[in-house]
């Protein structure tokens, strides 16, 4: 891989090139950025330049995120739903027992009590997400405990608008986003091997990137898709 800067959260790739001047770029749809940067340019000068501009570069990437915000859902018959990175038909129908969704290859079925308001129709999607994520995120950490050689001692799912993992490493936890649940299944894996590195290492540091780059080496592409994939609508959903 060619040179980085790494800033907090930020991850600027570098590019060498005969021009007179370092030039920043925050790209669509992801928000990622390059610097392009003289043959002569030392890196810490390249370095110093970008954080000057980092408040521009994360209004930047503000701004294309909310561009790639889907529209709030109203669960109701025929919208278009993600889950586990497939797009699927909502189906509503409404029964006098106790509410319900089932999945099969191309719909959800939702099935509520008459008169169900929005948000109460919101709800039941929601614990079902959870269900689903309880499901699927155990396995995993089991799975990337013994590879990565770390105890996950708890992890918990909640809803994040503008990430999808955290970590508290000393007390050994992470934290995923239940938005996860709409991506395809192997971004979720990604997610928790981040998270997992991260009660290693809690900073992005050059060691936290050769953990992450030996136990998973694709996490480039699974970090664009992750960025690629529409970013939901979270306020009031
Ligand atoms: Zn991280």
């Amino acid at each position: 891989m060619g040179e980085r800067i790494e800033i907090g959260d930020i991850s600027i790739s570098v590019t060498r090139k005969d021009v007179k001047n370092v030039h920043l770029s925050v790209h669509p749809p992801d928000g990622r950025v390059t610097l392009v940067a003289p043959a002569s340019t030392r890196i810490d000068v390249a370095r110093a330049y970008a954080i000057t501009r980092i408040g521009w570069i994360r209004q930047q990437q503000k701004q294309l995120l909310s561009q790639a915000r889907e529209a709030p859902r109203e669960f109701v018959g025929r919208e278009t739903h993600y889950f586990w990175g497939r797009r699927r038909l909502l189906r509503v129908t409404e029964q006098n027992t106790k509410p319900e969704v089932r999945l099969d290859h191309r719909t959800i079925h939702l099935q509520v009590r008459p008169g169900t308001s929005r948000d109460g129709r919101a709800k039941i999607m929601h614990a079902w997400q959870l269900k689903l994520l309880h499901g699927a995120v155990p396995c995993y950490i089991q799975k990337w405990e013994s590879r990565i050689g770390v105890e996950v001692r708890r992890y918990f799912l909640q809803r994040m608008t503008t990430k999808w993992g955290s970590c508290n490493s000393k007390a050994g936890t992470i934290r995923l986003n239940t938005e996860l649940v709409k991506k395809p299944r192997d971004l979720l894996e990604y997610v928790i091997v981040h998270e997992m590195i991260h009660i290693l290492e809690p900073n992005h540091s050059p060691r936290f990137f050769a953990l992450l780059s030996e136990h998973y080496p694709s996490w480039p592409e699974a970090r664009q898709d992750l960025n690629e994939l529409p970013v939901p609508q979270l306020a009031g959903s």
